[in-house]
């Protein structure tokens, strides 16, 4: 079993596309061991997407996913980061393949509808950064 983290973003969450996204992920086999709806601080969206800092979309990608609340996620199953990384799709919709997340519900590069970690390291980080032990309920 592998874990990775999801979110559904600000875009996603205001069109009413939670269950539409859920009902997919749950289709494809994934556990959802946690799960909350949040409004992220600006800091916490900066130090979660710290990564990026230097790049010159860091102010409005930060700026955009404090801009609405957000469901955050623990997503479990064999091979769940490149999983859900696939079922996403590529991060700009224009790229993304035929019935994938983003390709389906995204609106453009920046308002992609959702994330998903990129590694184990990054995944065991994304995880913890949101969500206690006590929380995940495999
Ligand atoms: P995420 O980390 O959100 O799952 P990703 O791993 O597919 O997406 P990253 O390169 O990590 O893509 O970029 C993080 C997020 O920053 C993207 O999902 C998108 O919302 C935004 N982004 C990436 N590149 C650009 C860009 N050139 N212009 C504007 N926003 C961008
Ligand atoms: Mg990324």
């Amino acid at each position: 079993m592998e874990r990775t983290f999801a979110i559904i973003k600000p875009d996603a969450v205001e069109r009413n596309l939670i269950g539409k996204i859920i009902e997919r992920i749950e289709s494809k086999g994934f556990k959802i061991a946690a799960l909350k709806k949040a409004a992220l601080s600006k800091t916490q969206a900066e130090s979660f997407y710290h990564v990026h800092k230097e790049r010159p979309f860091f102010n409005d990608l930060t700026a955009y996913m404090v801009s609405g609340p957000v469901v955050l996620m623990v997503l479990e199953k064999e091979n769940a980061i490149a999983d859900w990384r696939e079922l996403m799709g590529a991060t700009n919709p224009a790229d993304a393949d035929k019935g994938t997340i983003r390709k389906d519900f995204a609106i453009n590069l920046e308002k992609n509808s959702a994330h998903g970690s990129d590694s184990p390291e990054t995944a065991a980080f994304e995880v913890s950064f949101f969500f206690s032990g006590t929380e995940i309920l495999p």
